[in-house]
């Protein structure tokens, strides 16, 4: 057999180091900033990917913290908000979105549960700032004050705290308890608290205005707007908000009887599920269609669950009585026309399309606006809202507003979101005389489902909460929905995408062939050193979460 002989090779003598091999990529990854869509929507800007990493990493404590930073009431909005969030999760595009929802409760309940304190740290200054208004709006502001440290007085008129969180959103959603303990929680014992007081009545303006150096109005748009009927005897009409005010306890009607409901918001389905829970058979008659309903669509969900009849294109015309009793409503139909000036679709009356709806009692739900007249006169009012300026400033130097009583979506996130911004506004200006500029929102794009490597994720029903059957909701005032357990929240946790949050899992390191991935020891954060990386991206392709991208060098 001919000996083999090899050809002559050169060996370097040296180590690899010296080639920087990252020369000769036409390509490179990138740590680029995205965002996720479900933080991207949402009004109060949480960071969620990072919370529901936490509470996956079994840190819920942290995971609280993190929610606090945006929400000083993740137990409430973990109740109530309208989730725009779960809307927009693209793990909806794979199997069903994350209960975003539901670990944001899970989350809020676990702290309280654990006495956490949310107030922990800040080093307090004599500046005085009050507070108007203890609804959602005023509670943001005064929390974001209280935790840098301003000692906060919060005037409310009614008895007790919580503005629409007490008094608007019925028990079954929102426990009364769950009110009181959240916002003790949040206020700490060292805010003055006056209830029962309404500035501008029982306090002056003037007063107010001498004695603190910063005001914020919360004072929320709790008046009703009234029925505009051919008639102008309104007896025994009740307005909505009147009657969730003590859960419909003071407005009695007979079981069985029909309690007509006009209105397609929030109010009208609280009104109708409120009313079959006291034993009256409720009708919703709203002017638009579904699909126009102001009302958040779990609300529509659940009443419709309930079995709670929604008449669409109905307006009232005429109130019918007889011996001075209710009998009924004389409505008329209409047809959905083009959009309005708001991009709303505007609907209009079909002729000689004239009907009897019988009924027993008449609840208004069209509404509310703000009661503006009273405020000091140089607060800029328009068309019932108070105007202000980008900063939350309203007028007068040192007076901020927002929630429901600003021109701006109506929702519990949205007046706790508005409340944190006057605050830091406050803040700034209290210290520095200098105007806060709300963020200039930076060019990012959020991470699209193919940028996730979906083979580190099983297809997996998303948790569900408990729910009480139809049946018995609608026997008691008993809350509907629960919280997850500490395991269900841990396996939900574990279905989000965490899209474009590194959570220093470690695979672009693992797969790098070239060794230019390099994890900090401590922190197992990882850079890219841009000499030895040839730009093959495997660590892009490898990234589960789509925080890495692939750029062509320049
Ligand atoms: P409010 O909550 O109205 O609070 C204002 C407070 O200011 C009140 O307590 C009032 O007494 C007080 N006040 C007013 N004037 C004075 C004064 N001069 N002096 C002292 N105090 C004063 N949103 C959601 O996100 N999810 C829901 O499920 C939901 N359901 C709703 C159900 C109903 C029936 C209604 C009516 C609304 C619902 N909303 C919901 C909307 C949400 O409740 C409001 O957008 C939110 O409460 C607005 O917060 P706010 O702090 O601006 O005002």
């Amino acid at each position: 057999m001919a000996k083999h002989k090899s050809p002559p090779v050169s060996i370097s003598l040296n180590g690899t180091q010296r080639t920087k091999t990252g020369r000769w990529g036409v390509m490179r990854p990138l740590f680029k900033q995205k965002t996720s869509a479900c933080s991207t929507r949402c009004p109060g800007e949480i960071h969620i990917p990072e919370f529901i990493q936490r509470v996956q990493d079994g840190d819920i404590e942290k995971a609280w913290r993190v929610i606090l930073e945006d929400n000083p009431l993740p137990r409430i909005t973990g109740r109530v908000c309208f989730h725009p969030c779960e809307e927009s999760c693209i793990r909806q595009n794979y199997d069903q979105h994350v209960s975003i929802h539901s670990l944001e409760r899970f989350v809020g309940d676990w702290a309280f549960e654990k006495g956490l304190n949310p107030l922990e740290g800040p080093s307090p200054n004599d500046k005085r700032v009050a507070v108007v208004g203890t609804g959602p709006a005023g509670i943001g502001c005064a929390f974001y004050l209280l935790r840098r440290g301003y000692r906060v007085s919060l005037f409310e008129a009614m008895p007790e705290m919580g503005g629409l969180l007490r008094y608007g959103i019925p028990e079954y959603r929102l426990p009364k308890r769950i009110v009181s303990e959240e916002l003790e929680m949040v206020l700490g014992s060292a805010t003055e608290i006056s209830k029962g007081l309404t500035v501008g009545q029982d306090l002056s303006w003037n007063e107010l205005q001498a004695q603190y150096q910063g005001i914020f109005l919360g004072i929320g748009a709790q008046r009703p707007i009234k029925l505009e009927l051919d008639e102008d005897n309104h007896e025994g009409v009740v307005d909505g908000l009147a009657f969730l005010q003590t859960g419909g306890e003071k407005v009695s009607f007979d079981p069985d009887q029909t309690v007509l409901i006009i209105g397609g918001g929030n109010t009208a389905l609280d009104v109708a599920r409120t009313v079959l829970r006291r034993k009256g058979m409720p009708l919703v008659l709203y002017r638009r269609t579904r699909e126009e309903m102001p009302a958040f669509e779990d609300q529509i969900q659940e009443a419709e669950a309930e079995g709670i009849e929604i008449r669409f294109l109905v307006s009232p015309r005429a109130i019918i009585r007889e011996g001075g009793r209710i009998k009924g409503l004389e409505c008329i139909k209409n047809r959905m026309s083009g959009a309005g000036a708001d991009g709303r679709r505007e609907f209009a009356p079909l002729e000689n399309s004239a009907f009897f709806v019988p009924g027993d009692l008449i609840i208004t739900a069209l509404g509310q606006s703000a009661e503006v007249s009273s405020l000091p006169p140089a607060v800029m009012v328009k068309e019932e809202t108070v105007v202000v300026a980008p900063d939350s400033c309203c007028g007068p130097q040192g007076i901020y507003a927002g929630g429901d009583v600003i021109d701006m979506p109506r929702s519990v996130i949205h007046a706790l979101a508005s409340g944190k911004q006057a605050a830091l506004a406050i803040d700034l200006y209290l210290w520095n005389k200098e105007k806060y500029r709300p963020d200039v929102k930076k060019e990012t794009s959020d991470v699209t489902i193919e940028e996730i490597n979906l083979a580190y994720f099983e297809k997996v029903p998303r948790e569900q909460p408990s729910i009480l059957s139809a049946e018995k909701r609608t026997s008691s005032f008993e809350e509907v929905n629960g919280t997850l357990s500490r395991d269900a929240a841990l396996r939900e946790s574990s279905r989000c995408f965490g899209c474009g949050n590194c959570n220093t899992c470690g695979n672009c390191y693992f797969f790098c062939p070239d060794f230019a991935v390099h994890r900090d020891a401590k922190t197992l954060k990882v850079f890219i050193d841009e000499d030895y990386c040839k730009g093959c991206c495997v660590c892009v392709e490898e990234c589960p979460r789509g925080v890495l991208s692939a750029e062509v060098k320049k």
